[in-house]
């Protein structure tokens, strides 16, 4: 019979299955496509770069075992990239493959001799602020499930942080990701459930951080040309949080730094715990294969506060501050606060701090005046969503079709105004802007704000247009 590539590649991967962890061959085999084999040569397709070096550095050994017992000894491994379009041409080493060889699959061929690098090991990674041996976790003791208070809301996401304490990587809530509104506890959850790790697993170092901050020392250690070394730092973490990962749309070298060491906390058995502001389906720029990564383990949601929860959490927090508070003001507070539990908090504490500063009692008209300064402070943050939901409403259309690639007339108008509004109330740049608004490009919200701003001192309808609809936006 004669040899394919396939058949080869068969073999070589029924020995490494035995010869490894079944995650490890899971995350680090089964997406090997076998390409072709030319003499002694196998070329096999890798996701992405970092998976070829992450062969390299790992499974040399084993895929030079296992090819030579195929091939004999002079066998040869090519990887074949898959690129992503995210990597554009940053890639170092390039050997073009003739034109005729070619797939559908736009790749880049590395030929790789087959020889363990034994790769040195590397000092740890300092993180500014972080002490060079010991990891300080970055956990707030304040943020603990005792005071987390539980309701329908937050119950399924509380159990499974419970549930992952208690057994950090040993659940299938791996990765666990906690989405939710702004000021609904994600924070406060996921701190509470390192905390809790760090008290009954004291030797595990769990390692608390914002997607932000995450971002920062990448590109930090980019810059200072150490990037392996931070890799290698977040490798060596225990249970892995991070906070608003949202925050990684668009950034693709993140991203993919993310992606390699999430695949290696993963295949290790470590928690990686993850906050984001939307549900991974409604994330944007966000790549899918880490999406997908991201759907693994389970998504969990915190949802607005019913009433009795908000009651609960107003009585909780007065009472850890030693405060009394007649119901019916705490019941006026909760009903009127009902979309964000900091500023429930905000409102009580500026209560407390006005009554103990008039030394009077707290009445339920000082309590008017404040709940209504709160409610309309929040009032003026406007987001992208919300005004596409308030153009198209204006129109009389679906979001859907303000987004859609449709010429019309009236949907492009409703659509550019869209982004001018966006422009005009947000800080987002026209990038996000534009991918938020129906995936277009920066050029074509630049394109649509002028557009609107000239419309605007044309034509008298589409004037009123714009001024109903600011109306609209400032309430
Ligand atoms: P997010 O990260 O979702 O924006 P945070 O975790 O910062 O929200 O929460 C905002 C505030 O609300 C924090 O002070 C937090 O303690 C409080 N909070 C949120 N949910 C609860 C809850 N279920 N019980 C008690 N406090 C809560
Ligand atoms: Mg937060």
């Amino acid at each position: 019979m004669s040899k394919t590539a396939q058949t080869v590649w068969n073999n070589c991967l029924e020995f490494i299955k035995d010869n490894i962890q079944p995650q490890a061959y899971k995350t680090w085999f089964e997406p090997i496509i076998a390409v072709k084999l030319t003499d002694n040569a196998l070329s096999i397709q890798v996701p992405s770069k970092f998976f070829y070096e992450w062969l390299e550095e790992h499974y040399v050994k084993i895929l030079k075992v296992s090819l030579t017992k195929e091939l004999g000894e002079k066998a040869k491994l090519v990887y074949i990239i898959k690129m992503e379009n995210t990597y554009g041409n940053k890639q170092p080493f390039t050997e073009k493959i003739p034109s005729s060889n070619r797939s559908a699959v736009k790749s880049q061929e590395v030929d790789i001799p087959l020889k363990n690098k034994n790769p040195e090991l590397r000092n740890p990674f300092v993180i500014p602020g972080i002490r060079n041996v010991k990891i300080e976790s970055q956990l707030n003791p304040n943020y603990s499930f005792e005071n987390f208070l539980e309701g329908d809301s937050n119950r399924l996401a509380r159990s499974a942080g419970l549930a992952v304490a208690a057994k950090p990587g040993g659940t299938s809530f791996n990765p666990l990701l906690i989405f939710g509104g702004v000021g609904l506890g994600k924070t406060h959850l996921v701190h509470a459930i390192g905390v809790d790790i760090k008290d009954k697993y004291p030797e595990k170092t769990v390692l608390y951080i914002s997607a932000e901050k995450f971002t920062q020392q990448y590109i930090d250690s980019v810059k200072k040309n150490n990037r392996n070394d931070f890799i290698h730092f977040y490798q060596i973490i225990d249970v892995l949080i991070i906070d608003d990962v949202q925050f990684l749309s668009g950034k693709t070298g993140t991203q993919d730094v993310f992606f390699h060491i999430f695949n290696h906390l993963h295949q290790n058995g470590k928690q990686v715990i993850l906050t984001s502001d939307k549900a991974p389906v409604d994330m944007q720029d966000i790549e899918q294969r880490l999406l997908s990564r991201f759907k693994w383990g389970l998504s969990a949601e915190l949802q607005t506060p019913d009433f009795e929860t908000r009651v609960s959490i107003v009585k909780n927090k007065l009472y850890r501050d030693g405060v009394d508070m007649p119901d019916d003001i705490i019941d006026y507070v909760a009903k009127n606060i009902k979309s964000n539990v900091r500023e429930l908090e905000g409102a009580i504490i500026s209560l407390i701090a006005q009554s103990s500063f008039n030394k009077k009692e707290v009445t339920l008209d000082l309590a008017r005046i404040v709940v209504e300064k709160f409610v309309k402070n929040t009032k003026r943050e406007v987001s992208i969503d919300y005004i596409q939901k308030v153009v198209s409403d204006y129109f009389q259309m679906d979001v859907s079709t303000l987004q859609s690639k449709t010429r019309k007339r009236h949907i492009v108008q409703a659509r550019q105004l869209a982004m001018f509004f966006a422009k005009k109330f947000t800080k987002a740049s026209l990038a996000s802007i534009g991918s938020q608004i129906g995936k277009r490009d920066h050029a074509t919200v630049l394109h649509a704000c002028k557009t609107v701003d000239n419309l605007t001192s044309t034509d008298k309808q589409f004037k009123k247009y714009v001024d109903d609809i600011t109306k609209k936006l400032s309430v």
